[in-house]
């Protein structure tokens, strides 16, 4: 299941309200949540659909994210300017504490339509 998907069953049960105000630009057109942890997919933010595409890719084009931060950052202490510029590589950490058999789900699967070597 895909966030979208999580937040879209969330908002559907009533456990989160629709996203309507985008909460960095105050935008309303084609607000989403975002989610930085979905093990806690309640706690998300609704943010415009550009922005959140610029977010996500902060770390190849951190320029376009760059340009948001100096536009609605005012204090720097906003949840949206607290967020890290490299990726977080969740199966190295996974692998450093419990070996080498750990890997990447995604890597894998698509290593598999690809062929070998094919990454
Ligand atoms: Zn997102």
């Amino acid at each position: 299941m895909r966030g979208w998907q999580l937040h879209s069953l969330l908002i559907e049960d009533g456990y989160l309200p629709g996203a309507t105000i985008c909460c960095i630009s105050g935008s309303t057109h084609k607000v989403q949540y975002h989610s930085e942890n979905y093990y806690e997919p309640w706690n998300s933010y609704p943010i415009s659909q550009p922005i959140h595409v610029a977010l996500h890719r902060r770390f190849s084009q951190p320029e376009a994210w760059t340009a948001i931060l100096e536009h609605h950052s005012v204090t720097g202490q906003e949840w949206f300017a607290q967020l890290q510029m490299t990726p977080v590589d969740f199966a190295a950490e996974l692998r450093a504490a419990h070996g080498s058999q750990i890997t990447r789900v995604f890597d894998r699967v698509l290593g598999r339509y690809r062929g070998p070597g094919q990454f």
